[in-house]
């Protein structure tokens, strides 16, 4: 039992269906050490969204999350997504930061806010190593292993990686002031998995009387960017829950309608099973 990432495996009969959460962890690791005040930071966590779906592995479906903090380092960039900005001496790997490095959310964020930084140091090369061994690769590698034993299964999988957003775009975002929908699809403009899973996905929460955006502001990163290869019959989507459906993103803490969506998500779970039956 791994104490960075839990596997919770189908309850029975499994279907080719698998689910991860690579930003709910609340976890923090005390060699962390971050200057930023822990409420600032906390607001990279995408809070409670593991349990939301919790019933996955009742409907067959294998559920993986992180249970170390997104701001500690991030399962969903390019493991060479790293910030030279923050590393105190050289960097052995190959080095290719994003836009997201840019803005001080790559592999390891430099800051917490656009105007908080996460640190009052730079981080060693040996630091970075330690949370990707510690952290990013044995959470890809139990996203990969389940994927790919379903695959070998069943011929074909269908994964869902799971987050939620803020409700309005803040001043690190894209859409920096914007209202966003209830749900957010992305599929990487149309690259991570057949076409029809987004169509299913997107029908099935409108009907559940939810507002769709697909790949507006939100498109998909390095998670379904890495698995998604619908060619081989690997179909990718990320969803992202806007958090104001669920809790009170300034204080973290679950609201009434926290019960409302995780039973509309049961629902989206049972219609996804059928989808996934027919198509197999
Ligand atoms: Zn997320």
């Amino acid at each position: 039992m791994s104490d960075v990432v839990l596997v919770h495996e189908p309850h029975d009969d499994a279907i080719p269906l698998v689910l991860d959460s690579p930003h709910s962890g609340t976890d923090y690791p005390p060699d962390f050490e971050h200057a930023a005040p822990r409420a600032v930071v906390r607001q990279a966590e995408d809070t409670f969204v593991a349990e939301l779906y919790e019933s996955a592995p009742r409907y067959g479906a294998t559920l993986i999350e992180a249970l170390f903090p997104r701001a500690y380092i991030d399962p969903n960039r390019h493991i060479a997504d790293i910030d030279t900005e923050l590393l105190a001496g050289a960097w052995s790997g190959p080095i290719m930061p994003s836009r997201k490095t840019e803005l001080g959310m790559g592999l390891v964020w430099r800051l917490a806010r656009a105007d908080v930084p996460m640190y009052d140091r730079k981080l060693s090369a040996a630091e970075i190593s330690n949370r990707i061994t510690r952290c990013y690769e044995p959470y890809h590698a139990a996203v990969s292993a389940a994927l790919d034993r379903r695959h070998a299964e069943f011929g074909a999988v269908w994964h869902i990686n799971c987050h939620s957003m803020p409700a309005i775009g803040d001043s690190m975002s894209d859409d920096p002031g914007r209202p966003r929908a209830d749900f957010v699809l992305g599929d990487r403009d149309g690259s991570t998995c057949e076409p029809e899973f987004t169509e299913f996905a997107k029908e099935t929460l409108s009907h559940l009387g939810y507002r769709v955006a697909v790949n507006d502001p939100y498109k998909g990163v390095e998670l379904v960017r890495m698995h998604g290869r619908p060619q081989e019959r690997r179909h990718s989507l990320q969803i992202e829950i806007n958090r104001m459906l669920y809790m009170d993103e300034a204080i973290l803490e679950k609201h009434a309608g926290f019960a409302t969506l995780q039973q509309a998500l049961v629902r989206f779970l049972e219609s996804l099973r059928s989808f996934i039956r027919a198509r197999r």
